[in-house]
């Protein structure tokens, strides 16, 4: 197996991922401010909050911080304004959004292609946005056909882009058997296997240096439970979190787990 130099992250990345929720901007004040009130001077990460699109003009414009930033769940292809119901990355970078998520499994399942997923992660990118691109199986196999779905993803997501945007990337390997489904994830070791893995085919794509700092994060059925765990024995660089992030003192929890 591939080994890679052990480098510190720099800080660590949380993600959360709100998906349909709430149903109202009230509940979805409500959940941010008791997210607001943790303690920054205590907390060394990144903290990613990506509330349904509606909601960003008023959560973002008004809280975007150093250490609580905001991110879009998805972001269009398009850049031609006649595009009824797509939201552009100019437009959510004009809403002072730092980060997108684009390639999620929800969305792939919808049937989006690669080549849309490469597509949108140009847009982010060239708004000067960072991307968080899923990837991840659906089920594994003995004969390493998985590991071999994973590369394909990545190769044909990040395969053409520009390599000097390696620095806005980040990956979440988001195994689809874990999300949702409330079951314990993966288990440390072999979260660390899957990271190597990423990591050797993020040198191939961007070269060793570059290819290194990209930061890979875990994201299926994080709770504040299992979270230090996975960063300990996986050893990566954050996590993406959907379910425990709805209930704001459980995501609460899993910061103070971590740090
Ligand atoms: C997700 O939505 O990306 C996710 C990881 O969800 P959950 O934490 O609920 O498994």
């Amino acid at each position: 197996m591939f080994k890679a130099k052990k480098t510190a992250p720099k800080s660590r990345i949380i993600v959360a991922n709100w998906k349909m929720n709430p149903v109202d901007l009230k509940e979805a004040k409500k959940t941010f401010a008791v997210i607001k009130r943790v303690n920054l001077a205590k907390i060394k990460d990144k903290i990613v909050i990506c509330p349904p699109s509606v909601y960003l003009s008023e959560l973002s414009l008004k809280y975007s911080g150093s250490k609580i930033v905001f991110g879009a769940q998805d972001v269009s292809t398009e850049i031609n304004p006649e595009s009824t119901g797509e939201v552009s990355a100019q437009i959510l970078k004009n809403l002072k959004v730092q980060y997108v998520i684009v390639g999620h499994s929800e969305r792939r399942r919808l049937g989006e292609p690669e080549e849309a997923i490469a597509q949108k992660i140009k847009m982010a990118l060239s708004a000067g946005m960072k991307v968080i691109l899923c990837v991840g199986e659906k089920t594994r196999d003995v004969n390493g056909e998985y590991l071999r779905f994973i590369e394909r993803q990545l190769r044909e997501d990040l395969g053409a882009l520009n390599k000097k945007f390696f620095s806005q990337i980040i990956i979440a390997y988001e195994p689809i058997w874990t999300i949702g489904s409330g079951k314990t994830s993966v288990d440390g070791h072999d979260l660390h296997q899957m990271n190597l893995f990423i990591k050797k085919v993020l040198v191939a794509i961007f070269g060793r240096k570059s290819g290194l700092e990209v930061p890979i994060l875990y994201g299926g059925s994080v709770d504040d439970e299992n979270a230090k765990q996975l960063i300990e024995f996986g050893e990566v660089s954050g996590l993406l979190i959907g379910r425990a992030s709805l209930n704001p003192y459980v995501f609460l929890k899993i910061l103070k787990a971590i740090n």
